[in-house]
């Protein structure tokens, strides 16, 4: 999931934060679904965008991979949805005019595309991918920010980095127990991300807010409480994989 490549192969090496401006707007896309088709597997979803797409679509986990709009994939050992594409070699959620039927709910990847996001210690920054955008030489400056189109996005910016080193732990963790010799725990620890961040539904227990906010438990929770849910789930999880 991770690419280990340098920046000179991706992009021109330059890298941008939230309010730069930065060559990526691509004029609502019009007449072009080129990066909706032919991924394979690639547009890996996070716990966030499946709580997205739940909300949108009013359907459960489950649902949304019966329906084929998602599928589930091993990445680095761990059991991962994605986009699924269907028998066009489409994005199951590209409508018959070329357009995304869930725009308004489309995963971070789509969001930012044709940016990335490249990580270090210190946090992550965007850089345009080289190649990539059909319309590359006809991109327009835009603020990163307006561009990336997100609500809450300081929250959002915090949750997407925990995520990413959540799952970066996790993996490091695993490829220890494979080296020393428990590979068996392997199989429980990819069961158990899948259920917490993506099976079971976030509810307003998680965050033990009920007193304050007025929430009753088990209600559904918004997108006001969501990231703060999940990074809960994250410090548990962590508690939970790392003591194996
Ligand atoms: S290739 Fe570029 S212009 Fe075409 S759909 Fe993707 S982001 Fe839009
Ligand atoms: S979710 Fe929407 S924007 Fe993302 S690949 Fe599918 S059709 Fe394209």
């Amino acid at each position: 999931m991770f690419r280990e490549v340098t920046m000179e192969e991706i992009s021109d090496g330059r890298t941008y934060e939230l309010n730069d401006m930065v060559k990526c707007d691509t004029g609502d896309c019009k007449n072009c679904h080129k990066c909706c088709t032919g991924m394979g597997s690639s547009v890996i979803i996070d716990p966030f965008d499946v709580w997205r797409l739940k909300n949108e679509l009013k359907l459960g986990f489950e649902e949304l991979l019966q329906k084929g709009y998602i599928e589930l994939n091993m990445v680095d050992g761990l059991i991962l949805p994605n986009l699924r594409m269907n028998e066009k070699n489409a994005c199951s959620f590209l409508d018959d005019n070329g357009r995304c039927s869930i725009h308004k709910a489309r995963p971070g990847i789509c969001r930012i595309f044709p940016l990335g996001r490249v990580y270090d210690d210190k946090g992550f920054k965007y850089f345009v991918q080289k190649g990539q955008c059909f319309k590359e030489k006809s991109l327009v400056k835009i603020k990163v920010k307006k561009w990336i189109d997100t609500d809450g996005l300081s929250k959002n910016q915090e949750y997407v980095l925990k995520w990413h080193d959540f799952i970066r732990a996790v993996g490091e963790k695993m490829i220890k127990l494979r080296d020393s010799g428990r590979g068996e725990m392997l199989n429980d620890i990819a069961m158990y991300v899948l259920n917490e961040f993506f099976v079971k539904d976030f509810e307003i227990d998680d965050k033990n807010i009920t007193d304050e906010n007025n929430y009753r438990k088990g209600d559904d929770c918004d997108i006001t409480d969501i990231y703060y849910i999940i990074s809960n789930r994250i410090e548990v999880a962590y508690e939970n994989i790392l003591k194996v």
